[in-house]
C-alpha cells in the first residue's frame, strides 16, 4: 500500500533491506526522510506538518529514541520490542488515514513477537 507505485517500490525496497540486513545502519532524522523522497507531486505534500512531527517526537520519546542517533535497525526493534505496544497506533497515530486497514498495528505486534518485518508478498 502507499500512494503511488514509486513510492511503494521505494518503500518495498527499504522494508526488504532492513528485513536482509538488520544490522543496516539507521540515522535518526528530523523531517522528511527516504520513505517521503518518493511522496508523489500531485496533492498535498503533508511531510512537513506539524501533526506529522509531532506524531514522530511522541513515539520517539516513547521507544527511548532521539533524532541525530545512529544505530542499527535490530537496536531499534529492540527499543519497540521494550517499549512499544500495538495499542499505540490508536493513540499516537489516531488521525492517521491509513491506521483503520490494521498494518500498523499487525507490525508492531510482529516485532514483538521476535518475527521482525512482515514479509511483503
Ligand atoms: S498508522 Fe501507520 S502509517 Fe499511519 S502514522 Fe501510524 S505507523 Fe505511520
Amino acid at each position: 500500500m502507499g500512494y503511488s507505485q514509486e513510492y511503494v517500490e521505494n518503500m518495498t525496497r527499504l522494508h526488504q533491506a532492513l528485513r536482509d540486513n538488520p544490522r543496516t545502519w539507521i540515522q535518526l532524522v528530523k523531517g522528511p526522510d527516504q520513505l517521503c523522497e518518493k511522496y508523489p507531486n500531485s496533492g498535498e505534500y503533508h511531510c512537513e506538518h506539524h501533526d506529522i512531527y509531532e506524531r514522530d517526537a511522541i513515539i520517539l520519546e516513547k521507544i527511548g529514541l532521539k533524532i541525530g542517533q545512529i544505530l542499527y535497525w535490530k537496536d531499534i526493534e529492540a527499543n519497540i520490542q521494550k517499549y512499544a505496544l500495538p495499542s499505540d497506533i490508536h493513540t499516537v497515530c489516531e488521525t492517521c488515514s491509513w491506521r483503520s486497514y490494521g498494518v500498523c498495528e499487525e507490525g508492531i505486534q510482529d516485532i514483538l513477537a521476535g518475527k521482525g518485518l512482515k514479509e511483503v508478498k
